[in-house]
């Protein structure tokens, strides 16, 4: 799955823009600057397949990618809670965010990304709630693993996993990666390849 070259197919920036829902597919959010064009890029060994952007919350686009022989679509949504959007922009955003999410019958799963560092904020646990009413099953990422001392990792997994207790689509298991070190990729690879 991961073997064959992903490339980008589309920005979607309203429903009437989704490609045809003809296979699986798997979206990833997260705040801004949480790690997650890193982290597409790690999964799917390009350098700068996601945008690496330096303007987070500027691009406001439901990024399609095709992965490996076009067997599953890979989602990359707009990064949330950058404070200095206008509230339009937040507004529409949000709008096509629950469009999107209630409306995709081939999606799969969602990956919400959390910093190791700073566990799960209430910006995510919003989010986390959309899923919830949205029927999204969603697992978490812990991103950037390698800037914690696994004692600090454990508290943070253990606040995770206490907020995750109120959100019936939540999956249990965490995914601790680090992109930089390539830490908990091939799980996050075999865990996509293995969804039906
Ligand atoms: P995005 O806004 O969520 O797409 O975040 P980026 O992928 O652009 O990453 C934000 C910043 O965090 C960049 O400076 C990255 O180099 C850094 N970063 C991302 N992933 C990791 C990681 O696994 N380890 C470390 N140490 N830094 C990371």
């Amino acid at each position: 799955l991961f073997a064959g070259e992903t490339t980008f197919l589309k920005g979607v920036v309203a429903m009437a823009g989704l490609p045809p829902a003809d296979r699986l597919e798997v979206c990833f959010a997260g705040r801004s600057n949480v790690g997650k064009s890193s982290l597409i890029n790690a999964l799917t060994g390009h350098k700068a397949l996601a945008r690496a952007s330096n303007t987070p919350g500027r691009t406001q686009e439901i990024n399609y990618f095709n992965l490996g022989q076009e067997s599953h679509y890979l989602v990359d949504l707009p990064g949330y809670g950058f404070a200095k959007a206008p509230v339009a922009v937040v507004e529409k955003w949000q709008r096509l965010l629950k469009s999107y999410l209630s409306g995709r019958p081939t999606l799969r799963r969602a990956f919400v990304l959390i910093d190791a560092r700073h566990g799960i904020k209430e910006v995510d646990d919003e989010i986390l709630t959309l899923l919830d009413t949205s029927a999204v099953p969603f697992q978490v990422v812990l991103t950037k693993s390698d800037k914690v001392k696994a004692g600090e990792l454990q508290k943070v997994l253990d606040q995770v996993r206490g907020k995750l207790q109120r959100h019936p689509a939540a999956f249990p298991e965490l995914v601790v990666t680090s992109s930089e070190k390539g830490g908990g990729i091939p799980t996050l690879r075999s865990i996509i390849a293995n969804l039906e």
